[in-house]
């Protein structure tokens, strides 16, 4: 047999071939020797000869231009590691073809199915396979010892297998011990809890009820153990019994939700409609969305398991607790990087085996080959989490749209493609109108070329607003970005130079004195006076967070003020911590960048302050004023979640539509003017585009191969523009000179390829990135 194998590790996204006398089931690991070295790879493909294989215009897209073809002569695989395969063919199609049409380099995407470490606790057993060859079961390593150990397993005498070595099950409590919350959620808020406390309370007040054993197990990343349960007992927060019994509160909770007639309408229609389809829910944020993905999950967990992701880590709680209080008797797991090597060992291999309903995580868990997975969800598809910013570079979506199985893609903010697939009937589109009970808040434009400052960072408007929220007893949220880019504003209405081919902010450079794009490195002289009110124009420094927080101490002496951004909170543990900070009422406002939109469910946030955004519309990047709107969308939705709240939006530019349709909440709106604009310009989702970036010591070096790299592809006739090759916004890192180039094209795969050619010639650090997040 001829086998197709992608190679572990490789960052060239191709397959090679090898032949063997063994049946090899795809998706197999085995050990070939590659470019003279032993090597781990996983077979894809395979066939009676290479013509044949050659024959699948999929399977032979990665084979092109391999030497091996015309000489004829291909190498034996050298062994099988597992003699099972863990991927099923549905998975390897999707990825196969995400590879082909978005160039992941297909062993990479393989890896990344195993957990780390998978081997150390991964064991290879053989076992008799006939009656009439009678052994004990025993490890491989034993086995290899007997001299025809080859011949029994040819003959078929014997299976091998591997398997995961767990720990013996703790032997069960005759009788589980149960806990629940004894008061009120009315009368709990007036308790001062530590976040340990309240982890418990918020699991509870969404489940009501757990075994001990279970809750502990499910909050284990925070780190609660029973001291944490006596505590809140000893509090008469909560009681702890014996066996199930219904808690005297539960009324308060609403016991048994029905679905509205618009979500039992959707849910018809999702659960209806073929297999595998894919289907958008759209819908503003608390519209009822997750009550939707959950009945979904009761008709697919009849058919067999469902993966549930989640953009962050920080969301695997919340989503698990509300699973289980639908489903109490699912086998519930969830997977993430932070995770011990063990841990995801033993979740994958339950996973793997079939033993698990319902896996939860992040981005990384859609690699788990989750046996027979009938449906898939993505919750707040639009994130940025569910895009791979570093190597093996992926989109999830791009390889869920090639894997058969039913996808449900959910958001109040969609991904824009996902929406323009969604119009026009590629996905299924089911749109809930409104919020479950409460409204939108309330939101109000500040036009900053009218009104007074009180710092230079707030408005005096904004000021009264915050002050009426605290004697309200309510937290403000105050939304800013990090850090700032120079570039040359009007001081009195507001204008900034743009780039003439791409339509975003030019970047001051204070040694040149010039203004310059990022994206097709043309230049601009600086002018003095506005172009549009003649009034001098100002270098703006951007505000960040820090400002904004110091501005706010000196505005409101004595207050507390909590801040969220990425330079305070780098791990999920420290966001866990603010979050609780803030759910304690420790704050009375918080300053904070896009992070404060991820999983803030805090009902007495009151006012949402938005500071700065007019640079963040602007930034040098064409997805900016999208994903601006977005952040604004979603900033604004975490304001009264019970009560509705306010939103204040700053802005030199009242006019823009990113303000103007986010101020209506009127996201069907700006998504089709958004379509219109990037029709036009051919940016996606109506043509990809392929960044590539290099990076030397040598600035002349670096400049001269992205040059050879554009005209490499200015030979071809496989694309619409090419965006450069300018200076990367960050021109130096490292002492190494970083030069950058954008192809817009139909044709990624050929771009990629061309691209791949060049970086064999030019070694160094390259980065190839296909419809990047930022461009
Ligand atoms: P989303 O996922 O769109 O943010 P959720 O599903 O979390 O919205 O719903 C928001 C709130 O409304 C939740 O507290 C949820 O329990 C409640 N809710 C949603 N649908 C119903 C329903 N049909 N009956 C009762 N409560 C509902
Ligand atoms: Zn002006
Ligand atoms: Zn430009």
């Amino acid at each position: 047999m001829v086998y197709a194998v992608a190679i572990s590790e490789l960052s060239e996204n191709k397959l090679f071939l090898y032949t063997s006398q063994e049946n090899i089931d795809l998706g197999e690991r085995v050990t070939v020797n590659f470019r003279k070295k032993k090597t781990a790879g996983y077979v894809v493909a395979k066939s009676e000869s290479v013509r044949q294989l050659l024959e699948d215009d999929l399977i032979s897209s990665f084979l092109e231009d391999q030497e091996i073809l015309s000489s004829g002569q291909l190498d034996k695989i050298l062994e099988r590691t597992d003699f099972v395969s863990f991927i099923d063919q549905a998975r390897i199609y999707g990825y196969l073809n995400a590879s082909k049409n978005y160039q992941y380099p297909i062993g990479r995407l393989f890896d990344i199915s195993f957990p780390p470490s998978f081997d150390k606790y991964f064991t290879l057993y053989v076992e008799s396979a006939s009656p009439l060859f009678k052994f004990e079961k025993m490890k491989f390593e034993e086995f290899k010892k007997i001299s025809k150990h080859k011949e029994y397993i040819a003959n078929g005498l014997v299976r091998v297998y591997r398997d995961f070595e767990s720990k013996v099950p703790r032997p069960r409590k005759d009788k589980d011990e149960y806990i629940f919350l004894s008061l009120s959620p009315s009368e709990i808020v007036k308790f001062k809890l530590t976040s340990k406390q309240s982890a418990v309370v918020n699991y509870l007040l969404i489940r009501r009820s757990a075994p001990i054993d279970e809750i502990l197990k499910d909050l284990e990343d925070a780190k609660i153990d029973r001291n944490v349960i006596v505590q809140l007992k000893n509090k008469g927060i909560l009681k702890i019994s014996e066996g199930l019994e219904t808690s005297e509160t539960s009324e308060e909770f609403g016991t048994q939700k029905r679905l509205t007639d618009e979500q039992s309408e959707i849910l018809r229609k999702i659960v209806d409609s073929f297999e595998n389809q894919k289907h958008l829910l759209f819908g503003p944020t608390g519209s009822g969305k997750t009550e939707v993905y959950l009945e979904v999950m009761r008709t697919a967990l009849n058919l067999g398991s469902v993966l549930y992701l989640v953009p962050e880590i920080s969301l695997t709680e919340q989503t698990i607790a509300r699973i289980k209080e639908k489903f109490p008797e699912i086998r519930l797991a969830v997977y993430h990087s932070y995770q011990t090597d063990s841990k995801k060992v033993e979740i994958w291999a339950k996973a793997v085996k079939g033993e698990i309903d319902v896996l939860v995580g992040p981005r990384s868990a859609l690699f788990v080959p989750l046996k027979n997975p009938k449906l898939i969800i993505v919750d707040e598809e639009h994130d940025d989490g569910y895009y791979n910013n570093s190597e093996p570079y992926y989109d999830i979506h791009k390889i869920l749209q090639y894997m058969p199985v039913k996808v449900i893609y959910g958001s109040a903010t969609p991904h824009l493609e996902t929406y323009k697939y969604a119009k026009e009937g590629t996905y299924n589109f089911h749109v809930l109108s409104k919020r479950f009970n409460v409204e939108l808040p309330d939101v109000e434009i500040v036009d900053l070329r009218k009104e007074k400052m009180a710092t230079p960072s707030i408005s005096a408007k904004l000021r009264d607003e915050i002050l009426e929220t605290i004697n309200n007893d309510k937290i403000s949220l105050i939304f800013t970005r990090r850090k700032g880019f120079s570039r040359v504003q009007c001081a009195v209405c507001g204008y900034f130079v743009k780039c003439d081919n791409c339509d975003v902010a030019l970047t001051y450079h204070v040694d040149k004195e010039k203004l310059k794009c990022h994206i097709c490195g043309s230049e601009k002289e600086l002018s003095n006076t506005c172009p549009v009110c003649s009034s001098s124009m100002f270098v703006d420094k951007g505000t960040g967070t820090e400002k904004v927080e110091r501005e706010l101490r000196t505005l409101f002496p004595g207050k507390s003020i909590g801040r969220i951004d990425a330079e305070i909170i780098d791990t999920p543990a420290k966001m866990k911590e603010v979050l609780e900070a803030l759910r304690e009422g420790k704050f009375d406002l918080v300053t904070g960048t896009k992070m404060i939109t991820k999983g803030l469910d805090i009902y007495r946030i009151g006012l949402i302050g938005i500071v700065d955004i007019d640079a963040l519309i602007n930034y040098p990047d064409v997805n900016a004023p999208l994903r601006t709107f977005q952040t604004l969308v979603q900033v604004i939705g975490r304001a009264g979640r019970k009560e509705k709240g306010k939103a204040l939006i700053q802005t030199y530019n009242p006019e823009n539509p990113v303000i103007v349709y986010a101020s209506a909440q009127d996201v069907a709106g700006y998504y089709e003017r958004e379509l219109l604009l990037r029709k036009e310009l051919n940016y996606p989702p109506f043509a990809d585009v392929v960044h590539v970036m290099y990076a030397n010591q040598s600035a002349e070096i670096a400049s001269e191969t992205i040059d050879a790299v554009a005209e490499e592809i200015y030979k071809t006739d496989e694309f619409i523009d090419i965006l450069g090759p300018s200076e990367h916004p960050i021109f130096k890192v490292q002492n190494k000179f970083r030069y950058q180039l954008f192809v817009k094209t139909h044709n990624p795969e050929k771009i990629v390829r061309i691209i791949s050619q060049e970086k064999a010639k030019y070694p160094g650090d390259w980065i190839v990135r296909v419809n990047p997040p930022e461009i």
